[in-house]
């Protein structure tokens, strides 16, 4: 039992919890975290994330991200190491999924209107031309890294690509954060990140953290509720951005082989260690679907997954920890 009171702390065996908010990855990003001195390394972890997010960031003009897009086509683009890593992780994803996961896929989500950076999102169906056309700008294979003693460059080969990170920063920028916490001395900690949420050690009273996986088309309702240690769940829905064209909804998730935003699936919920890595799968498997997706994750130890598709059918990896879901 422990007692939150209004400056958002309270106290168990003498800890201190810590809970703050930030506005952060276009989203509000929270961490509770109990130990030794929480706040001040609550405090550290923000500011770790939030410089992390300054260089991946690709709706800022100034970003690493946004350089590479500038100079597509024209030359390499020295970044930071996060900026490296990070995009080094996006094209092993690419590879994992087989073209599925695309972090290039910057100019067909801006040809179907979801390349902005506020909610309130509208477009209208492009022609297929179009679609065929954009497609030939999208390809993660066209990244081309270098790196020699700690000096780091990016190309993206052709003119007009565009890398975006939506897919896999929240679960980037979580890790960042979940180890500063740990350098501080902090061995208890949740770092949610909207779909992203990391559970490192346990809760106050010694249970683990709950996160529930929200149900795609009750909001307010829980499909489950994990208990996650030392662990991330993430999650990709249909219903984070989307229109409605020609009795058609259309969501902010593309195939990058078709060019088309995917039909097929409501939400896939992906448990990974690392936040990158659930980050980055989720958003693959959207792609893939149910099939394909849950035999993808069935063939990574460590990763479990599960999958709604757009009938509402809910399909689970061999070892999903809660077989008990409802719909
Ligand atoms: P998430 O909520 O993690 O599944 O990320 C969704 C975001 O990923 C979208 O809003 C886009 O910014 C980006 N995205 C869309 N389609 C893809 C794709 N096929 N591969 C990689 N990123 C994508
Ligand atoms: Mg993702």
């Amino acid at each position: 039992m422990f007692l939150i009171n209004f400056t958002g702390k309270a106290v168990a065996n003498g800890d201190v919890l810590f809970v703050e908010r930030r506005p952060l990855l276009h989203t509000y990003v929270e961490i509770k975290a109990w130990g030794p001195q929480a706040e001040l390394a609550v405090d550290a972890a923000f500011a770790e994330m939030e410089q992390v997010n300054m260089f991946l960031n690709n709706y800022d003009p100034k970003s690493d991200i946004s350089r590479i897009n500038q100079n597509a086509g024209k030359e390499p683009v020295a970044v930071n190491k996060n900026t490296f890593q990070a995009l080094t992780l996006a094209v092993s994803f690419g590879e994992l999924s087989g073209g599925a996961f695309d972090c290039t896929v910057g100019p067909l989500l801006a040809l179907w209107g979801f390349a902005k950076e506020e909610a309130g999102i509208s477009g209208s169906d492009p022609s297929s031309i179009a679609v065929l056309q954009t497609r030939q700008l999208v390809d993660y294979r066209s990244l081309v890294f270098q790196s020699e003693h700690d000096q780091f460059t990016v190309l993206l080969k052709k003119k007009g690509m565009q890398i975006d990170v939506g897919a896999f920063s929240k679960g980037y920028v979580a890790d960042c954060g979940l180890s500063l916490l740990k350098k501080k001395g902090i061995g208890n900690a949740l770092i949610a990140a909207g779909g992203t949420i990391s559970a490192m050690g346990v809760k106050p009273d010694g249970a683990p953290w709950k996160v529930g996986v929200r149900h795609p088309r009750n909001d307010g309702a829980f499909i489950t509720v994990l208990s996650l240690k030392d662990t991330t769940v993430s999650t990709s829905g249909d219903y984070e951005k989307f229109y409605y064209q020609k009795g058609k909804r259309r969501t902010h998730i593309i195939d990058p082989r078709s060019g088309v935003p995917v039909e097929a699936v409501q939400a896939v919920s992906v448990i990974a260690d690392k936040a990158v890595m659930s980050d980055g799968i989720s958003t693959a498997l959207f792609v893939l679907g149910a099939r394909e997706g849950i035999a993808l994750v069935d063939g990574i130890n460590g990763v479990e997954a599960l999958i709604i598709d757009q009938k509402g059918n809910i399909v689970l990896s061999q070892n999903w920890p809660q077989k008990m879901v409802v719909y």
